[in-house]
């Protein structure tokens, strides 16, 4: 652990007025979590200080990752060619087949992968309580990993029996509230990295249950309430912002991923309430869930974006950066060439995608005034870029922010830091000491305090043998019908051609 760190003669990427991202040459000495003091030619307070030379180095925000769900390292792999429908069974229902510990050592995985991109702060849609001690195994690793995050705690839709695949009717057992209680009460964990959230995706469920939950867990101090909004034959044809806000529950604490269908009234919905939508375009355009709306006008103010299963794809804000801003530039180009024209200018830019990734994500867990952007008091949630490699070189001293959005991938993250602890160090993940808060009990299934990467991978391996042994002793033919039927999906809407 330093006690400082001086950053000295990055390029660094500051936000000026209207959110205009620029990049200058400056110092940068962290003290403690904060950015202390920026400037040239700063000297180390003490000599503990770790000086880094960041002469050939991007400083950047850290990432923000505004949807996630960080437990599901371990089916990674198995969702390349999957719509949604394919995913749920494989995905989505697997916390049936985890233990605690399997559940400890996914969380540990996702969260470290989303570090080694360069992310530092992920909010955490946690969607697979099926008892007590997944969701504290989860906190736990979360905690360890050293990442900033909101830990949305999910009322889980249980699988009861997979033929024919049924789920447990009660959504809201009182051990799940009971923990969901505790942990927003002890909230916030990690020296104040990890907060507590709520995860909810039944708005099928009774006015006055939806109103109970919001109201008790918002009492309790969840710091964010995030719900994913798909509308389609499978999710139903309703907008939860507008459920929310017919209900009035529709708050600034509010965190909507996807949203893809979302019309006029939701984004004014959304202004109002300053609420935010989470767009995740990797899995979006995938699994049907339709045209990521990051660009979208309407959606501007309110937009930031998010990985969303990192066991289908990537788990870097770089490439979702890319998907949204080139999805949205083939889209308007095309509306031009559909009318034999050529447009003059591209109106998606490289500037726009990368406040989506940073000062909006932000914004969307309410935190602009701490992370987001780089200045002096401000937490140090940092990533710096190495800008030699053959992907970066010429484009980082030409247009440092277009080699961050346009050419970075996970190889060119050289340093992470998060609230001031340096947790990626010379492009390798640095060891994790397990939170002795809440390791007791041995959440890892391990005495061992510090683990190395090359540790952890070997957990994870075990760990998904182990799942995936548990799955096969399952008959899973013809799943797609079976979830079409547990789900309520119309037959005659999932088809294989549309002509
Ligand atoms: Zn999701």
């Amino acid at each position: 652990m330093n006690p400082s760190i001086l950053l000295k003669n990055g390029t660094v990427l500051l936000h000026g007025d209207g959110d205009v991202p620029y990049p200058r040459r400056t110092d940068i000495l962290i003290e403690g979590n904060i950015i202390s003091q920026m400037g040239t030619n700063l000297a180390a307070p003490s000599a503990d200080t770790k000086v880094i030379d960041c002469r050939d180095k991007i400083v950047a925000p850290g990432f923000i990752d505004t949807h996630n769900h960080l437990w599901q390292t371990q089916l990674k792999g198995r969702h390349a060619n999957d719509l949604l429908l394919d995913y749920l069974p494989k995905g989505n229902m697997q916390g049936y087949f985890y233990t605690g510990h399997d559940i400890f050592w996914g969380q540990l995985g996702g969260a470290l992968e989303a570090i080694d991109a360069g992310t530092t702060c992920v909010v955490d849609h946690a969607h697979m309580n099926y008892s007590p001690e997944t969701g504290t195994n989860a906190v736990s690793a979360t905690v360890s990993s050293g990442i900033r995050a909101f830990f949305c705690y999910c009322p889980t839709s249980r699988v009861k029996s997979w033929c024919p695949l049924t789920k447990d009717d009660d959504l809201l057992p009182p051990w799940l509230l009971t923990q969901l209680e505790s942990l927003a009460k002890q909230s916030p964990f990690g020296d104040g990295r990890v907060h507590i959230g709520l995860a909810f995706d039944w708005f099928l469920m009774p006015k006055q249950a939806v109103v109970d939950l919001f109201e008790k867990a918002r009492r309790w101090g969840v710091k964010l309430i995030t719900a994913h909004y798909t509308k389609g034959p499978y999710s139903g044809d309703f907008s939860p912002i507008q459920i929310l806000e017919s209900y009035g529950l529709l708050a600034s604490d509010l965190i909507f991923s996807h949203s893809n269908a979302a019309d006029m009234r939701d984004a004014d919905l959304l202004k109002r309430r300053n609420a935010f939508v989470s767009c995740t375009p990797e899995t979006e355009m995938q699994m049907a869930l339709g045209e990521p709306l990051a660009f979208r006008p309407e959606f501007a103010s309110q937009c930031a974006l998010g990985v969303d299963c990192h066991s289908n794809n990537s788990s870097d804000m770089m490439t979702q950066m890319r998907l949204a801003l080139q999805y949205a530039r083939a889209r308007a180009n095309q509306a031009f060439l559909d009318h034999g024209k050529l447009p003059r200018r591209l109106q998606a830019l490289v500037e726009d995608a990368f406040n989506l990734a940073t000062i909006q994500g932000a914004r969307a867990v309410h935190m602009e005034d701490k992370i987001g952007t780089i200045a002096p008091g401000k937490l140090a949630d940092l990533v710096l870029f190495a800008t030699d490699s053959p992907a970066m070189i010429c484009a980082a001293q030409h247009n440092p922010l277009a080699a961050v959005v346009m050419h970075a991938s996970v190889r060119d993250v050289d340093t992470v830091i998060v609230d001031g602890q340096i947790r990626k160090e010379n492009g390798r993940l640095l060891p994790c000491e397990l939170d002795p808060g809440l390791v007791s009990g041995s959440r890892s299934g391990s005495e061992q305090v510090t683990w190395t990467w090359a540790d952890i991978a070997a957990q994870l391996l075990k760990s998904q043998g182990r799942v995936q042994r548990e799955n096969e002793k399952v008959d899973m033919t013809n799943m797609l019908d079976r979830v079409i039927e547990a789900h309520k999906v119309d037959p005659n809407s999932v088809v294989d051609s549309i002509v």
